[in-house]
Formats: structure tokens, sequence, C-alpha cells
């Protein structure tokens, strides 16, 4: 891949949010971005595949991306009013680069994320874990798929009597069932347009003939 840290400098130095382009082409010169023929543990085809984690392993990419994402959500005047008490909180471990790195570049209070026990089990908080009645969170991840990380994420933080007051990823890729978070401020760096087929029978991939890889996340 090409060196992160000129890459880093070059960009930051154009501005302070990176572009479409700018998020793509890192996504692909570290191969968190892959074309071909995949399929999701739900049964769902696609032609593309991407993990954010893998980007951001390097640390100029993390904080290029995070960075920029503050920005985005400081712009918000009610956001920006709120920050020093504002909770960053994640629906899984992948987000919490995004967490961490927002929560530097914004200076808000404090970080923490759930986690499954394994794939049937519910989000839940680590032991001893309190949220505040009347706190107020912005909900981040790496990116915006199913959306059920999140929403799951949402109704928890909700029933212990927080405010989710923003939902803020690096990534934008949703599925013909993504849901939408109605009037919630939305934050994204990159929308990514996938091709989605619902099954094999139903995938232009397969017909084809294209080799398929599963993909477990
Ligand atoms: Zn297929």
């Amino acid at each position: 891949m090409a060196d992160a840290v000129s890459l880093y400098n070059k960009i930051a130095h154009m501005h302070l949010v990176p572009t479409q382009d700018e998020v793509v082409r890192v996504l692909r010169e570290t191969d968190a971005l892959r074309d071909g023929h995949f399929e999701y543990p739900s049964g769902l085809h696609s032609n593309e595949y991407l993990q954010v984690p893998i980007a951001m392993r390097y640390y100029q990419h993390q904080r290029m991306l995070t960075v920029g994402l503050s920005r985005l959500l400081r712009s918000h005047p009610e956001i920006r009013a709120i920050i020093p008490q504002l909770s960053i909180v994640a629906p899984a471990t992948a987000g919490l680069p995004v967490a961490y790195g927002l929560c530097e570049a914004l200076r808000a209070n404090q970080v923490y994320w759930a986690e499954r026990e394994d794939r049937s089990q519910p989000l839940q908080f680590r032991q001893y874990l309190e949220t505040r009645s009347g706190e107020q969170v912005i909900l981040v991840d790496d990116i915006l798929r199913s959306g059920k990380n999140l929403q799951e994420m949402k109704a928890l933080l909700e029933s212990r009597g927080a405010t989710v007051v923003a939902v803020a990823v690096v990534i934008y890729q949703p599925t013909p069932e993504t849901p939408s978070f109605g009037s919630l401020p939305f934050y994204y760096l990159a929308k990514l347009e996938a091709s989605y087929y619902a099954d094999a029978a139903n995938c232009e991939l397969c017909r084809k003939g294209l080799a398929c890889e599963k993909v477990r996340i």
C-alpha cells in the first residue's frame, strides 16, 4: 500500500473533512474495500465487501477519518453546544477506533460500548456500567449497513434513560432493508452503493458463475 503518513499529510493539508473519493481511496489502498462476489451471513449476495477496521489499523487513517467526522458533528449548533457532556457510544468493537477518535477530536465526556456474549444474545454493557438518566449520546460505528446493531443500541440506551442526539458512521453502505433514523441528525464521510441480491437464486454474479466468498460479518 501507499505510504500512509504521506497520504495522510497530503489529505490533511487540503482540508479537514476528506471527500468521498479520498475516503474510498484510503479504503481501497488498504484493501479494506474489495470487489468480487460475496455472501453475507444473512444470505445476501453482493459485489463489494468492506471491513473498515482493516483501514483503521493505520493510526494516520483513523485520525484523518475521525477528525473529518468530528468536523461534521461540530457543524451542528445544537450538538456543538453540548459537546463537553456528550457520551460517545459504539454498538460493537469495530466502532471503538471511531468512538475514541471522535471523543478526542471533540473533547467529549466519555466513551463506552456494548457487546454480545454470542451472536444469538442481545447487546449488553459491561457489568456495573451505569447510564445516567438524561445522558446525551452520539451513537457511532464504523459502518451503517443493515442498521440492526445501531437500532438495538439506540433502544438499549433509551431503556436506560439516555437520549441519542445524533448518529455518526465513517461509511454509509445501505442495503434495501436499511432502516432510517428518522429526524435524528445522521453523519457519514462516504456513501458506498454496492449491488445487493436477496439470495443465490436472485444473484447476477451467481448466474455468471463467479466464485462466491462467504464473509463472517
Ligand atoms: Zn451470488
